[in-house]
């Protein structure tokens, strides 16, 4: 992975040594229900970059303070495309300072499917730790790791259909959930719960929600017990067979399509989405 620029300081995430050879990240914004700002996500890679880059480092855990795991993209920040500006970019795309729908379709491709997609390339295994609800953008944190370890009271959902947008910009669904069930969740805009999502082969293990740091910890410290290069070729191996399948250029059509949609809302609301949007519709 080429090395992004290094802060001194975390604030949005935490990172430290969880066991011997398992580093865990921490997504610690729990006021805010772990929303991504442009901050947090450019803080996260810093913080994978770093776990990358330590040959101590074995196994990574994505982890999240508080009583749910991401409430997705914050749709509360202000000036989002200027806010990138603040931050040097991994080089995804170019155009932030564009007009129109350019700028609006650099920052997704840099910040959104080009960071998930980074991260799901880690040459290192990555283990989820999801509790509470994991909505949207949240997916774009979990789904790129290669293990997700779920809480008994985590909840998943995509509503970005009632956004008027076909899916989150990393569209891993029919990969995720098989290709009926990832249209019934689009369709929809409906709930997973873990049990469902265990038997949907979308998260790995599911545990009691006071256990989850521990049952986490232990299947990293199992994993970190082998030898690293295999461990990488193993992911790799696994990665190579999916991409193979298509998943690659699936998800890049997907991500033009939700650019489309944005464009849509765009000329005929004056809104990336679609104003009649409310989170009063959802469950929580
Ligand atoms: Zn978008």
């Amino acid at each position: 992975m080429r090395k992004t620029s290094q802060r001194d300081t975390l604030e949005t995430v935490a990172y430290e040594t969880a066991a011997p050879h398992v580093a865990r990240i921490t997504l610690n914004r729990p006021d805010k229900r772990n929303a991504q700002n442009t901050q947090l996500l450019y803080e996260l890679n810093d913080a994978f970059d770093r776990a990358c880059a330590d040959d101590e480092v074995k196994v990574i855990i994505l982890g999240a303070a508080g009583p749910h795991f991401s409430s997705g993209h914050d749709l509360a920040e202000d000036d989002r495309v200027g806010n990138m500006r603040q931050w040097q970019t991994v080089g995804t795309w170019c155009g932030f300072g564009c007009a129109g729908a350019e700028a609006q379709m650099a920052r997704e491709k840099e910040l959104y499917i080009g960071l998930s997609e980074r991260w799901r390339n880690i040459p290192k295994p990555t283990i989820a730790a999801v509790q509470g609800v994991c909505i949207a953008g949240g997916l774009l944190l979990c789904w790129p790791c290669d293990l997700i370890i779920a809480a008994d009271n985590a909840e998943f959902s995509d509503p970005t259909a009632r956004m008027g947008l076909a899916g989150v910009e990393y569209m891993a669904h029919a990969w995720e959930l098989g290709p009926r069930k990832a249209k019934e969740f689009l369709f929809t805009s409906g709930w997973i719960d873990a049990h469902e999502a265990w038997r949907l082969g979308m998260v790995n293990k599911v545990v009691p929600r006071d256990g989850l740091a521990d049952a986490t910890r232990a299947m990293a410290s199992n994993i970190a017990l082998k030898p690293s290069f295999a461990l990488k070729l193993a992911k790799e191996a696994v990665n190579a067979a999916q991409d193979a399948g298509g998943r690659v250029n699936g998800m890049n059509t997907a991500f033009a399509l939700h650019q489309l949609c944005h464009s849509h809302n765009q000329q005929r609301f004056g809104s990336l989405i679609d104003p009649s949007f409310s989170f009063a519709g959802a469950k929580r």
